[in-house]
């Protein structure tokens, strides 16, 4: 099987990529299986800054095409926070527990039409003599006043997906790749695909 190098440790997104490239007959490697003691630091303070910084550091240590993606919540009424602080938005530990229930608790006293947010997903793709591409993904929705659904990672469970009428924790994986942020940030870079990945 055809194999594609992405540069992250989140075992939520790396799922979430195995939705989106196995459709596609590709395997999905992660940093745990190419480099786990590589560690990048996000210095950015933008999401395609971020996915440039992760890709150009795996791909020039591989040599090899590799994908990154930086994402996050943006919640209007904070101003698109939590941004690209969404991993540690509670703490460096890094809780998706701690990070929804912070949001939920600033977001208690907001009304229902102002809990407007939507994910955002910058993928960079990067590799030996070539200049690093990027794509950008969105996807609208609703912060939820509880948690519901088991799927997925991170903010899924308080996520509600307007076009779809459900929370993004009760989607299957084939369905949040349909509509996601990440899924929409690689299909606008679908053409490039066939000719990095062998
Ligand atoms: P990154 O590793 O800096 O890109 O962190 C992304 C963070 O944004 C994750 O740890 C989650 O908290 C949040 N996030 C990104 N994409 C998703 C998603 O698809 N569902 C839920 N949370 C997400």
């Amino acid at each position: 099987m055809k194999q594609v190098i992405i540069a992250t440790k989140n075992k939520g997104k790396a799922k979430d990529f195995e939705a989106i490239f196995n459709p596609y007959g590709f395997e999905v490697l992660t940093l745990h299986d190419v480099a786990d003691d590589m560690d990048v630091e996000e210095t950015g303070t933008t999401f395609e800054e971020n996915a440039i910084l992760k890709a150009e550091a795996l791909a020039e240590r591989l040599q090899t095409f590799v994908i990154a993606d930086d994402s996050g919540l943006a919640i209007d009424v904070l101003n698109g926070a939590p941004g690209v602080y969404s991993a540690r938005y509670a703490g460096e530990e890094k809780s998706d527990e701690a990070n929804m229930e912070k949001v939920l608790t600033e977001l208690a006293d907001v009304k229902d039409n102002e809990r407007t947010a939507r994910f955002c997903c910058a993928i960079a793709l990067a590799g030996p003599n070539m200049e690093t591409k990027t794509a950008f993904g969105m996807c609208e929705g609703v912060i939820a006043r509880e948690k519901k659904g088991t799927n997925g990672f991170g903010y899924d469970p308080i996520f509600y997906v307007t076009k779809l009428g459900k929370m993004m924790a009760e989607l299957s994986p084939a369905e949040k790749a349909a509509i996601s942020h990440r899924g929409n940030a690689i299909k606008q870079i679908e053409a490039e695909l066939p000719k990095m990945l062998k």
